[in-house]
């Protein structure tokens, strides 16, 4: 193993960071790691003794992928600072925990349940206990946790890596054909990092399930673009998609919530379009 395999990068970032962007501040947290030794499994991203006193930036530079933050306007940076700075003004902690506390993201009237745009859910019973599991286990911590259906229908416990609450499946014990399921402590759907997990040749699918119950699967159907052409394919969406959303947001009237809600399911559409994977979805 050369290069933990680290899935995005957002969680390098201090939460609600107002210069990030929407999607990346209300993004999940999972990932898939590799083995890397010397790293426990509880390892937060941060911990200097985990990383043999190394700062995870000094270590991120050695291993990781570097994680350009979309470039963006000076128009949107003052549309999202000017929604953070609201959630702050009105006591908040900040945006990612009061989107948690509220429990769910406000997506706008229209699309609330609306999953007419998603082939239906097909979940085994095996499959939907555990995604139910997931959800309470979400509800509970306001951490995010995971599991790993296995490509015989069986499925791993539910875990957590704690990886800042998030989860991080090891991409070292996925076996081909698995698909991974995790809940959103809030209401969004997969994200992008969630769907870059795709890229890896075991992983045949991804399924979450937010805190009000409803649950979105990606399946491959047996293509995995490599990370250069998700990169580059998924940085022209995100670009198209912040001009294209706060533009709506500001004639619709969009709460902040209802702009990044959103943005990332515009994402989650077009990139599962781009590569023709399935996107089911419903209520458990
Ligand atoms: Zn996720």
């Amino acid at each position: 193993m050369d290069e933990p395999f680290i899935v995005d990068g957002v969680e390098i970032m201090y939460p609600g960071d107002p210069d990030a962007p929407g999607y990346l501040i209300w993004n999940c947290r999972c990932r898939t790691i590799a083995e890397v030794e010397g790293l426990s499994h509880s390892w937060d991203g941060r911990s200097t003794d985990a990383l043999d006193g190394m700062t995870y930036e000094e270590w991120k530079q050695a291993h990781g992928k570097s994680q350009p933050i979309t470039a963006q306007t000076e128009k949107g940076k003052a549309a999202k600072r000017a929604a953070v700075q609201e959630y702050r003004d009105a006591g908040k902690k900040d945006v990612q925990y009061a989107q948690q506390e509220s429990g769910n993201l406000m997506p706008p009237s229209a699309y609330d349940g609306d999953f007419s745009d998603f082939e239906p859910l097909e979940l085994t019973d095996e499959a939907r206990k555990t995604m139910k599991e997931l959800q309470k286990l979400g509800i509970d911590t306001g951490w995010e946790h995971g599991a790993i259906l296995y490509p015989d229908g069986t499925i791993s416990k539910p875990f957590s890596s704690e990886l800042h609450g998030g989860v991080a499946f090891k991409a070292d014990e996925i076996p081909m054909g698995s698909t991974l399921l995790h809940c959103h402590t809030n209401g969004t759907p997969l994200s992008a990092g969630d769907l870059k997990l795709l890229i890896n040749q075991n992983i045949s699918g991804i399924i979450n399930i937010t805190n009000n119950g409803d649950v979105f699967h990606a399946d491959v159907n047996g293509y995995h673009p490599d990370d250069e052409e998700f990169e580059e394919f998924e940085a022209d969406v995100r670009r198209e998609i912040d001009k294209e959303m706060l533009e709506r947001m500001r004639d619709e009237g969009w709460t902040y919530e209802e702009y990044v809600y959103m943005c990332i399911k515009e994402e989650l559409f077009r990139i599962c379009r781009q590569f023709e994977w399935t996107l089911r979805g419903g209520k458990l």
